[in-house]
């Protein structure tokens, strides 16, 4: 007998229809005699809806009522969950976040896991029980509901499977696996069978959604074998394991791209110490995540200073801006979220030269101009104009040859 998590994703509980398929697919586990722990996100658009609900009567909502708001997604496909479990007779009991003892910092709207007391799920299973909890949530040090940023529920699963030592975390979603590229962009994206932690995690970092970057670094420390795989059918997903068990190895493993990078210049910026630190410390006490960062060599003693931050993070950057000019004695800050970051992933990146240039070629081909660049060992990413984001996926993917079998 082994513990399953099995997690499913907003398309995977889109309607009832689909709840009892979610069921049966549960029924089907636990028919084989294993013990599972369900974890379900919110009905398909119902978050996108609820935030919308709560913008619509606040530019600047308060984000603890945020969370309680969009928690309340998670909840309602717990319960149908449960009920659709005990209509097909399996006993099945939901937990939400607090319930489940999924304990988090305060950092409300993203908030981070910082323990999970797996003792009443436990109890639970041990009592025969199929335990769905409510993915996206848990509960601060002073009780009040918290989520764990978009895409969070994988990290509900992920942390719930490490607590509890479960066999494998299956993450069931509206594509058969880790692809390429976005199937739904690259109709050339492959399907991988296999891909490691450090390459999941740049891919997720990167753009592909298909795994929340927190989950797939949880499932790093504590070595959770993450299984993605198809809701609509039985075919074997992509595994997603330590590196010595990741099969393929190539130089560039997958292409994503990002939109929820906005591109800020702060214009006119004194060549002197201190300048950057005084831009980016009062950025982090806000919270206002920072990507790619290009400071200009000084013409006259002063440089523009350009970097990238989260689409999520805009109004916040918005609200800093006046101070940032003021203290640093900038002439502007100027922001443009009309752009995408493309990028390429893959460990082999590490020790193949040439790859960034093969990447700039195939963009310059195309007349695609690159506005910032960024590398690590195994990633190079670019920003370029929103309106290139899918042919330059499909480019960068076709050029790297990652549709071809290998
Ligand atoms: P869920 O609601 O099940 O959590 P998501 O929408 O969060 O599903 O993630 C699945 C989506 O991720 C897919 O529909 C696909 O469009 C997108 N995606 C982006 N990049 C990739 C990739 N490399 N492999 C697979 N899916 C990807
Ligand atoms: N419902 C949340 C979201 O849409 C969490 C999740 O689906 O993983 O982001
Ligand atoms: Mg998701």
């Amino acid at each position: 007998m082994a513990l399953y998590v099995q997690k499913f994703g907003g398309t995977s509980v889109g309607s009832l229809d689909r709840i009892q398929n979610v069921a049966k697919r549960v029924g089907k586990t636990r028919a084989q005699g294993h013990d599972v722990i369900v974890v379900v996100s919110a009905m398909s658009g119902e978050t996108d809806r609820l935030l919308g609900l709560g913008k619509n009567l606040s530019q600047r909502p308060a984000e603890r009522e945020m969370d309680v708001l969009v928690a309340s997604g998670e909840q309602v496909s717990a319960a149908l969950t449960c009920i659709a479990l005990n209509e097909m007779g399996i006993k099945a009991i939901s937990l939400l976040g607090h319930q489940a003892r999924i304990e988090t910092d305060n950092v409300f709207t993203k908030a981070r896991i910082t323990r999970v007391d797996d003792q009443r799920v436990r109890k639970a299973l041990a009592d025969g029980f199929v335990v769905v909890v409510a993915g996206f949530q848990g509960m601060d040090s002073e009780g009040n509901i918290t989520t764990l940023g978009r895409g969070g529920s994988d990290t509900s699963a992920v942390a719930i499977a490490a607590a509890t030592k479960a066999d494998v975390c299956e993450i069931y979603t509206d594509v058969e696996g880790v692809f390429t590229a976005d199937p739904n962009v690259c109709p050339s994206a492959r399907k991988v069978d296999r891909i490691c932690y450090e390459e999941m995690l740049e891919l997720a970092a990167l753009g592909a959604k298909v795994l929340q970057i927190r989950s797939v670094e949880l499932a790093m420390k504590y070595a959770v074998p993450i299984h993605v795989r198809s809701t609509f059918s039985d075919a074997e997903g992509t595994m997603v394991t330590g590196e010595d068990e990741a099969l393929e190895s190539v130089v560039v493993a997958g292409v994503t791209s990002d939109k929820k990078a906005a591109k800020v210049t702060v214009r006119n910026v004194p060549d002197q110490p201190g300048v950057c630190a005084g831009i980016f410390e009062p950025l982090a006490e806000a919270n206002v995540t920072v990507d790619m960062i290009i400071q200009n060599v000084a013409t006259d003693g002063s440089t523009d200073l350009t970097f990238t931050v989260s689409r999520d993070d805009l109004q916040r950057m918005r609200d800093l801006a006046d101070g940032l000019v003021k203290k640093v004695g900038a002439s502007e800050v100027t922001i443009d979220d009309d752009v995408v970051k493309v990028s390429i992933v893959g460990l082999g990146m590490r020790s193949h030269a040439g790859v960034a240039a093969k990447m700039f070629r195939l963009l310059a081909d195309e007349g695609i101009n690159i506005e910032a660049i960024s590398t690590s060992e195994i990633k190079t990413s670019c920003l370029i104009r929103a309106k290139y984001a899918e042919l330059a996926v499909r480019v960068l993917h076709d050029g790297f040859g990652l549709g071809l079998a290998r």
